[in-house]
């Protein structure tokens, strides 16, 4: 569970020996030891398990200037769940004064509720209004997607596959196109979809928090919503839902909760579309327009296997695109959820590096399947540059 307590073997663990440092993207900008991986272990072990240190504001800010990318643990040879521990660190000091209580609401009112686009669009006008929120948070698109959506999409054809569409709020409140894209090109490979009602936040944005009722709530909903579906999948546009949804949920219940094994047996049925597309070994059935792709590989790939692989084997060999790979792929575009909004600095710094590389590729399309990353990348590269997408939207046929 995400309780300090339960990582102090893994902390003590540590070989002290560096791996992380490298693998750290604001590390990689700030050169400065504390805002590494092993600085930040060392402190929640200072903090919260030696309690060397006060546990106060200034250790929660240190924290909390973290993308939570999970690139640490990635090559961590001591295999320390090292976002795990900082997940657990943000929830041991969620009390403290100044813990984000704008986010918190809007996580508990806005994402756990599933509000209405309408209403969101309301509600940051007049936090803008007030001073409580930026003035460049995402424009909210003008109807909510589920709102819209119809409730089963039937197959073309024979029926390979029925599967359940969980979809994130990325999906829901930003980029509605990448839903339609999806109930256009899975029908077509006779898959059945089903979009369950009720279905609302994955609880990541609450975890981040370090608001565990809110979380905890947000993954009740989930089993809820979709545990007694007869489905052979459930399917994600978005990365980060998928990591929260396959290997986060399970840790947010208490280990006696009897639901613990309805939730993991869930978890296992997880996949990202393209990837779920690969495995059912389908053919791009859309005509694509002419297009140089590039992809930019989201942080929170390390839960499935195909998640970086899928869109690769589908774009490259379909008609039409010309594939080109971007120097660093895999490294961090800096929006890590909505950190980018809280430590702009670094996050623009991250970002500005990912920029250089795209443009270097002279491609027209960059796709990407985490919305946050498509948010924030299509914002610097703006109407001239690249335009980005969700893999499944070229799969899909829309174009540049
Ligand atoms: S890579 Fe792992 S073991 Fe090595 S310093 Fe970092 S956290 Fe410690
Ligand atoms: S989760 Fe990412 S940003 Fe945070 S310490 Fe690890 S590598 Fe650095």
């Amino acid at each position: 569970m995400y309780a300090i307590d339960d990582f102090v073997g893994a902390i003590r663990h540590c070989l002290q020996c560096n791996f992380c440092l490298s693998a750290c993207p604001i590390y990689r900008e700030e050169l400065v030891e504390a805002h590494a991986p092993r600085g930040r272990l060392n402190l929640v072990e200072a903090a919260l398990v030696d309690q060397r240190v006060a546990p106060n504001e200034k250790v929660r800010r240190r924290l909390d200037r973290c993308l939570l990318c999970a690139s640490c643990a990635r090559v961590c040879p001591g295999g320390i769940p090292l976002d795990d521990v900082f997940l657990a660190a943000r929830v041991e000091l969620s009390g403290k004064p100044g813990a984000g209580l704008t986010e918190r609401f809007v996580v508990r009112q806005v994402l756990n509720r599933r509000v209405t686009s309408s209403l969101l669009k309301r509600s940051l006008s007049l936090a803008r209004r007030l001073g409580l929120a930026p003035s460049d948070i995402p424009r909210v698109a003008s109807s909510s997607f589920t709102r819209r959506a119809p409730r089963e999409a039937a197959p073309r054809g024979p029926t390979a596959a029925r599967v359940a569409y969980f979809v994130g709020c990325g999906t829901e409140y930003l980029f509605p196109d990448t839903g339609e894209a999806l109930l256009r090109v899975l029908p077509d490979h006779g898959i059945a979809v089903v979009v369950p009602e009720g279905q609302t936040c994955c609880g990541l944005p609450a975890l981040a928090l370090g608001d565990l009722d809110a979380t905890r709530e947000a993954i009740e909903v989930f089993l809820a919503v979709f545990a007694a579906l007869e489905v052979d999948a459930v399917v994600t546009d978005c990365t980060s839902c998928g990591h929260m949804l396959r290997q986060k949920a399970p840790y947010v219940l208490p280990p006696d909760d009897p639901r613990l094994k309805q939730l993991r047996a869930l978890s296992e049925k997880i996949f990202e579309v393209t990837e779920f597309l690969e495995r059912l070994g389908v053919q791009r059935k859309h005509p694509l327009p002419d297009v140089k792709v590039t992809y930019h590989v989201p942080c929170h790939r390390g839960w499935s296997e195909g998640v970086a692989a899928a869109p690769r084997r589908l774009l490259a060999q379909a008609t039409g695109v010309r594939w080109t790979e971007m120097r660093e792929p895999e490294s961090c575009c800096g929006a890590g959820g909505y950190f980018f909004l809280r430590h702009r600095d670094v996050a623009e710094r991250i970002r500005r590096r990912k920029i250089e590389d795209i443009l270097a590729t002279k491609a027209d399309v960059v796709v990407t399947q985490c919305p946050a990353c498509r948010y924030y990348l299509q914002q610097a590269l703006a109407d001239e540059g690249p335009r980005v997408l969700h893999p499944v939207a070229l799969l899909a046929g829309m174009g540049p």
